[in-house]
């Protein structure tokens, strides 16, 4: 299974593409109908978790169960590219909590990632969606090209209103 091609192909991909699905359940779902619970995100607080981890932990258990069925159910391509799909999830769940939560919000001691410019970037578009929240940035490791892209998109449409007043007062 390790030695296969395609299943490090599918594992990628999927990391991969969990960045445009992550973007989107931000921006529509958690900007959204469940801003009740990713509000405690935007919000100070003292506590060591808040309300929005539960969404953060959303996708864990389908991962998990992907990657046991896969395991458990059989040994054919099809159930090793299960246990890739669940893989490549788990990868960016990862990902996205030492990003996100360690570096970011300063969750866990991985400041050390500040010596990258990119990681610098990164936060910075992050920090922009915190300032002014249900706007974009909602991706994260693409955050700095959304935040551009979001910006160049403003410039070139005639301004009627604030669209993340009017996003607020739509929920
Ligand atoms: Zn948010
Ligand atoms: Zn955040």
């Amino acid at each position: 299974m390790l030695s296969d091609p395609l299943f490090w192909l599918v594992t990628f991909v999927v990391a991969a593409a969990m960045e445009p699905w992550s973007m989107w359940v931000h921006g529509r779902m958690w900007h959204g109908a469940l801003w009740w619970g990713h509000r405690s995100h935007h919000e100070p607080h003292t506590g060591r978790f808040e309300l929005n981890d539960v969404f953060a932990a959303m996708h864990a258990p389908l991962a998990m169960l992907l990657i046991i069925y896969g395991f458990e159910a059989g040994d054919t391509r099809l159930h090793h590219m299960l246990i890739a799909v669940g893989y490549g999830m788990t990868m960016f769940g990862v990902s996205y909590f030492i990003v996100h939560d360690g570096f970011i919000h300063g969750r866990l001691p991985v400041q050390f990632l500040a010596r990258f410019r990119y990681f610098r970037r990164v936060r910075n578009a992050h920090n922009a969606h915190h300032i002014r929240e249900h706007v974009p940035p909602y991706g994260l490791f693409l955050g700095p090209q959304e935040l551009r892209w979001h910006r160049a998109r403003r410039q070139r449409t005639p301004r009627i209103g604030d669209p993340g007043k009017h996003r607020a007062s739509a929920r």
